[in-house]
């Protein structure tokens, strides 16, 4: 509503340090699905569901295959940042954007112009690969030419080991200096905006309340329902590439 839209843009202007909380819905008017959304990859594919698992990754070639090819035609390659990306943008040069903490791995947070030190990568890159064995890291691109030469499951070419994108697939822990930065933001920030997420994957929805139990004040915008709504000051639903943009609005 006008009301609400009124009172978020307040909240904003007002504020000295926003930390936005970002998640796979601010992506998909970017041409990448996300996973619970109405075009999410959980309802199109189920199959989906199992390659997000590290245990089914570790335990099967197949899934491991299955991944790589899935990398290798993943939509983000071609992606383009939207307006809702942009609007963190505005919100950084207006110099009071303490810290992007994104549960997305498509890196259009940098490629839309957010300063690489604010974004908070809590789920990791699809751009890097890491070894589950030695911890060796490489460019994702060089391990899919691998795959595009005929590897159909490259392994690691310093021990041997399991290769997997440094994402972090259910059942996996987040890097624990990134949990704690994040954590840090989200008790230090005036405004927590959270933006496309379902805020049903932990710890990184639970941000939110951190920085609710903190003070500061939150303000969700989501297409459909989260758990943190009624913890929210406000919540606006609608498409992210309209509201954001809305919210931040004032500050251009
Ligand atoms: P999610 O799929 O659980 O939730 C996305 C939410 O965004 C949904 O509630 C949906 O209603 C809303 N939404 C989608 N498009 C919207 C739009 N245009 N306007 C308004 N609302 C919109 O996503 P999540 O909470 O980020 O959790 C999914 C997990 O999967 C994350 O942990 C993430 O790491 C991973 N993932 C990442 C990407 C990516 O990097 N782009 C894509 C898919 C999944």
């Amino acid at each position: 509503s006008p009301e609400s839209l009124r009172r978020a843009r307040e909240l904003v202007d007002s504020a000295d340090r926003v930390v936005a909380l970002t998640g796979a819905g601010i992506s998909t008017e970017s041409g990448i699905p996300d996973f619970r959304g109405p075009n999410g990859l959980w309802s199109t594919d189920p199959g989906t569901q199992r390659l997000s698992n590290l245990r089914a990754y570790v335990d099967s070639a197949e899934v491991r295959e299955r991944s790589w090819r899935a990398r290798l035609h993943h939509p983000a390659w071609d992606a383009r940042p939207n307006a809702a990306h942009r609007a963190i943008v505005d919100l950084e040069r207006a110099g009071t954007l303490a810290a992007v903490l994104t549960q997305n791995v498509d890196g259009l947070h940098q490629e839309a112009g957010s300063a690489a030190e604010l974004v908070v990568e809590l789920h990791g890159t699809m751009f890097v690969t890491v070894c589950l064995s030695c911890s060796d890291r490489r460019d994702m691109r060089a391990v899919l030419d691998r795959v595009v030469a005929g590897e159909a499951d490259p392994g690691c070419e310093e021990c041997g080991g399991i290769l997997k994108s440094a994402t972090i697939s259910f059942g996996q822990s987040l890097d624990p200096g990134v949990l704690h930065r994040a954590r840090v933001e989200a008790r230090s920030c005036d405004v927590m905006l959270a933006v496309g997420s379902s805020l049903t994957v932990q710890p990184a929805a639970g941000l939110v309340s951190t920085a609710a139990h903190a003070g500061a004040a939150v303000l969700v915008c989501n297409a459909a329902e989260t758990p943190y709504d009624g913890l929210a000051d406000v919540v606006l639903r609608g498409a992210l590439s309209e509201v954001v943009p809305a919210v931040v609005g004032s500050r251009r």
